[in-house]
């Protein structure tokens, strides 16, 4: 008889999910974790004495989303913030025109109005493309048929460059023109002041999980799996693989016999793109009462193009920044200390010497985290949103897997990796999983845990 009935690799929020619910429907589970914290792209760094979320820290959309209805049921508190996704309107921005001048009403009416009507242009271009087209292709076909000036063509193709760089961690020219199909946002959006984090530790409380717990190789046969960290040898009937598409295109795991071609396709066609965070604190505040963002467009922007004000986490003043795609490999090849004064020039050009000296700085690096090799999965032209689901397996049914790349509806999010730890689960007891018994559950554990 094998030592465990489930084996999951990796504890972030898929794997962490699917363990709890296999190990609450009283099998014996056990988790094996690369690093030496659980938690995987969710992660906030608490040393300052506040949270800094270095992986994820937005929800978007809370209407009707299974992910706030937990976070809900635990009780974590949210601050509503409803311009996670590069939207143009939401809440108030403060945009700069391509000569640095700061937009009035007028002209932030008239932008937000432009990229609404490229926006439809786009939609209709993505119905009407074919199979192989790129999302350049398909916003270029967009702008041409907008008549508007060449100056404004300008803004907005800058606009939607940007957009995917955020969105997907990708270069436009590389994602299938259907790459954002899945980005809807229904209802607010809501960030964390306690750390995104919290929500897999308080799933994760209690199981039995093996940090520092490096997987090398997983074999499989009709009775179940071999799973190999350096010289130990963990058996069980099945095994869950949520390691992120990073992981698995780099070919760190080897999979005896090698999977096949329905989960290796997927797994090949898929993108892997890289979207960094920079966060810098200023001993005082130069932009406006009441902005949720700072977007600039033409040489301003042309790197450090939008910044997120998270002082309420901190309560100190805090402006967030991103460099995704291209420009987010490069960046993450650079010292810090050259990363921030770039970005702080890229600031002074818009708001000149009221741009103090920075107090403290984060910057990550996901593109050269071995333990997922890029930030989130996009589709890569060529691939479909099928990819995502047929990544799933299972295979000769003894191996899942799960993960944000795994749930074509929304990948690249926290709900993604919620959803399909709770389909692996499911599919390995063959029964539903009621979501609010889940919850109650992990309140039940704490409440008997005194915590
Ligand atoms: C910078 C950044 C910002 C983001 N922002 C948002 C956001 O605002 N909102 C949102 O919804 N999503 C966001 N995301 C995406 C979100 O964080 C992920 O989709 C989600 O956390 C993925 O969970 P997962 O369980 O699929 O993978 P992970 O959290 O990556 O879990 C996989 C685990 O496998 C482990 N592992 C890897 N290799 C091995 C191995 N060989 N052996 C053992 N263990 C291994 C890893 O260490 C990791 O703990 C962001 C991601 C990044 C990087």
């Amino acid at each position: 008889m094998s030592a465990y009935d489930t084996i999951v690799i990796g504890a972030g929020m898929s794997g962490l999910t699917s363990a709890r619910m296999l190990s609450d429907a009283g099998q014996r589970v056990v988790v094996l974790e690369g690093r030496d914290r659980i938690g995987g792209r969710m992660h906030s760094d608490r040393s300052a004495g506040f949270p800094v979320d270095l992986g994820a820290s937005w929800i978007h959309g809370i209407e009707d989303s299974p992910l706030w209805d937990l976070v809900h049921a635990l009780r974590i508190p949210a601050i509503e913030y409803t311009v996670g996704s590069f939207q143009v309107g939401g809440r108030p921005i403060e945009n700069f025109d391509g000569d640095r001048r700061p937009m009035d009403a007028t002209a932030t009416a008239q932008w937000i109005a432009d990229v609404d009507t490229a926006d439809r242009l786009l939609i209709e271009e993505i119905a009407a493309s074919s199979p192989g087209d790129t999302y350049l292709d398909v916003t270029e076909r967009a702008l041409d048929r907008s008549g508007f000036s060449p100056e404004r063509i300008d803004d907005i193709r800058e606009f939607f460059r940007h957009r995917v760089e955020e969105q997907c961690g990708a270069w436009i020219g590389d994602l299938d023109a259907h790459g954002l199909d899945e980005d809807a946002i229904v209802g607010d959006e809501v960030i964390f002041p306690r750390g995104y984090d919290e929500l897999p530790h308080r799933i994760g409380a209690g199981l039995d999980v093996r940090l520092e717990t490096v997987v090398t190789r997983v074999s499989r046969s009709p009775e179940g799996v071999i799973v190999h960290a350096g010289d130990t040898e963990y058996r069980a009937d099945r095994a869950i693989v949520t390691v992120p598409l990073g992981v698995l295109q780099a070919g760190t795991i080897t999979f005896d016999p090698e999977l096949p071609d329905a989960v290796a396709g997927p797994l090949s066609r898929l993108g892997m793109g890289v979207f960094n965070k920079v966060f810098v604190q200023f001993p005082e505040r130069f932009w406006d009462e009441g902005t949720y963002v700072i977007r600039a467009l033409g040489e301003a922007g042309e790197h450090w193009h939008s910044w997120y004000d998270v002082s309420a986490v901190s309560g100190i003043p805090t402006l967030l920044t991103f460099a995704a795609g291209p420009f987010g490999r490069r960046m993450q090849e650079r010292a810090d200390a050259e990363i921030v004064a770039d970005a702080v020039s890229a600031l002074r050009l818009l708001y000149g010497d009221a741009v103090g000296e920075p107090l403290a700085h984060w910057v990550t690096r996901w593109g050269h985290d071995a333990f997922s090799n890029g930030s989130y999965s996009h589709l890569a032209v060529g691939s479909s949103h099928h990819d995502h689901d047929d990544l799933a397996g299972p295979v000769d049914g003894v191996l899942h897997f799960a993960g944000e790349a795994t749930w074509g509806d929304e990948p690249a999010t926290v709900g993604a990796a919620f959803y399909s730890g709770h389909r692996a689960a499911e599919r390995i007891l063959g029964r539903s999983v009621d979501l609010g018994e889940f919850a109650a559950g992990i309140i039940e554990r704490e409440q008997t845990a005194g915590r």
